[in-house]
């Protein structure tokens, strides 16, 4: 997995399960190639080796290829569950609801939901 910050995630996995557009796709071993939307929405993914424990990524929306047993997502931005800064979504998620509720002429109503959108994401990945 890829940010234009560098890379988020590189892991072998036995399994990834992703918030794909048309809903939640998992991916496999010897799974079909594929490219596809990714919605605001969280990542799993199950490391080779490692019990059933499963990992959480929180993620914006982007991309996912899958082809020859690689699967390579990229995103605007993402986080591991273990990494999110819980203060700072609840923050974002209140300064989103603030614009949103404030109905003036100047606010970019789709970025405000982008924005209440990532935060709740974040709030759901790390509790
Ligand atoms: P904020 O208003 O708090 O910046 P945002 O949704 O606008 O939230 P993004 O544009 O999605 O933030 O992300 C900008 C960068 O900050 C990315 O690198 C992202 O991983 C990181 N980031 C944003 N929110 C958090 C968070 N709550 N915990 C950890 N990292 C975060």
């Amino acid at each position: 997995m890829i940010t234009p910050q560098g890379p988020v995630c590189n892991e072998m996995v036995n399994s990834v399960t992703a918030p794909a557009s048309l809903g939640s796709m998992g991916v496999l071993y010897n799974h079909a190639p594929l490219l596809t939307t990714l919605e605001t929405g969280i990542l799993g993914y199950k490391k080779v080796g490692a019990l059933d424990n499963v990992h959480h990524i929180a993620m914006s929306n982007g991309l996912m290829e899958v082809n020859n047993n690689h699967v390579l997502v990229l995103v605007q931005a993402a986080e591991k569950a273990e990494e999110i800064d819980l203060l700072r979504a609840q923050a974002a998620l209140a300064r989103a609801r603030e614009r949103l509720a404030s109905h003036e002429s100047n606010i970019d109503v789709a970025r405000a939901e982008a924005s209440l959108k990532r935060a709740l994401n974040r709030i759901k990945a790390c509790c």
